[in-house]
């Protein structure tokens, strides 16, 4: 495993695109950090009755897209807020929540939504705690929250370890400290309870659309191609079985128990039924098992890695086979390994962007007070990934690129600057 800094990365990413790109360097400079970022020192009570005290973040790293753009669905005096996830875990730390901020910044402009990049954290494992220790410490971390987050200024949404059930914490103490009617103030909701229909599969759809488009770009076929996804979570699953729609095979999938294996394809709902039963995909009677390592390096037309960061690095990025790789995880490439990928990269801020737009679907919902069915969220979120992924393609020939990823951050670069330029004034 790489120990590389994420923040490191996003700098490095950053200024590969900005050789592209005709901007002033102190403007680069300035869009390299957070505006603004938050640390808290929060107190929740323990079920014992005693206290203990938690380091939590918000990291807000740009917002110029959000505050200077239409928001077409909606009045033209509406603010698009900093968008990003809160992540629950023991290695939640400054430089992650930066890092992690400035990608959704970034996301959000491939995606071209109006809403800037947040992202935060509480450092800690909630697995420790009890379901009501776990509401104490959302509650009293979105108590230090509440002045800097809202409906049109931040927009909270779930990320590891947080789901529905938080989120619905958040909004209900953060409803209650103002006073006010918000369900926009956080997305990732219950469907009962504000969330948008779709927002589940978003991800997962996402990465399979933008593989298809790539193939389509590439002049291959999806219809038999092989594919092994690493992570049988929501992404990873969800992936899975749209591109076996699409007429795949999936000849692998992963989650921490190991991968299971079958050249002729596996059949993704019978894993599934498995893992739902049994826990672990490793329980499925496959024709052969194999290790996550030996998954990432299976000689397959189309790899996803939807689990962790950092999987693909320096010590195994010569035994990686897949002529495609659609980044569902955020960042499993390292910055130090990816100019020896040879493959061709879908980049995880366009991949795995699909949730951020159903997010946005959601706000636009909450703040409209409509419902949209599933159909008409999946066919939005179609025709924005098919755009986004034709803006990709339109630079990668434009400057004669090598690589899909230096196209999405020139794209992402120059869409964050022109705003950022444009409220400088
Ligand atoms: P999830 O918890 O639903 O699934 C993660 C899966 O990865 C699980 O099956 C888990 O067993 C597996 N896993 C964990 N450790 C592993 C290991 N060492 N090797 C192989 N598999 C392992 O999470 P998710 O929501 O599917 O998110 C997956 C990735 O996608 C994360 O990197 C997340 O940041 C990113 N992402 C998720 C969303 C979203 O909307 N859910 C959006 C953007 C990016």
């Amino acid at each position: 495993m790489s120990d590389s800094n994420p923040f490191a990365s996003l700098h490095g990413q950053l200024d590969e695109a900005a050789d592209y790109l005709d901007l002033d360097d102190q403007v680069v400079e300035r869009l390299k950090q957070p505006e603004r970022f938050l640390q808290f020192e929060i107190s929740a009570e323990m079920d014992d009755g005693s206290y203990e005290n938690f380091t939590a973040y918000r990291s807000q790293f740009n917002n110029s897209r959000g505050r200077t753009a239409d928001v077409d669905e909606l009045d033209d005096d509406v603010n698009g807020p900093y968008k990003g996830g809160i992540r629950y875990h023991e290695d939640v730390n400054p430089d992650e929540v930066r890092a992690l901020s400035g990608w959704m910044a970034y996301k959000t402009a491939v995606a071209d939504i109006p809403m800037g990049g947040g992202k935060g954290g509480i450092s800690f494992d909630p697995h420790d705690y009890s379901e009501d220790e776990v509401r104490r410490i959302t509650e009293a971390y979105t108590e230090a929250l509440a002045p800097f987050i809202g409906e049109q200024t931040d927009v909270p949404a779930p990320d590891v370890n947080t789901g529905p059930e938080e989120m619905g914490w958040l909004r209900e103490t953060y409803e209650e400290g103002t006073g006010s009617d918000a369900p926009g103030v956080v997305t990732g909701k219950d469907v009962a309870d504000g969330g948008s229909a779709g927002r589940v599969e978003a991800t997962g759809r996402s990465v399979a659309i933008t593989s298809r488009e790539m193939f389509d770009y590439l002049g291959r076929d999806l219809d038999g191609a092989t594919v092994a996804v690493q992570g049988f979570g929501n992404v990873g699953s969800i992936a899975a079985d749209l591109l076996e729609d699409k007429g795949a095979d999936i000849v692998a999938v992963s989650d921490s128990s190991g991968a299971v294996y079958d050249a002729n394809g596996l059949d993704v709902d019978a894993v599934r039924q498995t893992k739902d039963q049994q826990g672990a995909v490793t329980a499925y009677d496959a024709e052969e098992e194999l290790t996550n390592d030996e998954l990432l390096s299976l000689d397959v037309d189309l790899l996803v890695p939807a689990a962790l960061g950092d999987v693909i690095h320096e010590d195994n990025v010569d035994d990686i086979e897949a002529d495609i790789v659609a980044e569902g995880a955020n960042g499993p490439v390292t910055y130090a390994a990816d100019d020896d990928l040879d493959a061709h990269v879908v980049p995880d801020i366009l991949a795995n962007s699909g949730g951020v737009t159903v997010s946005y679907f959601e706000w636009v919902q909450n703040l409209a007070d409509e419902t949209w069915g599933e159909q008409e969220v999946n066919d939005r979120l179609e025709d924005k990934m098919v755009d986004a992924f034709d803006d990709l393609t339109a630079v990668y020939e434009r400057e004669d690129l090598d690589s899909f990823r230096t196209a999405a951050y020139i794209n992402a670069l120059e869409s964050v600057a022109d705003a950022y330029l444009e409220e400088r004034g």
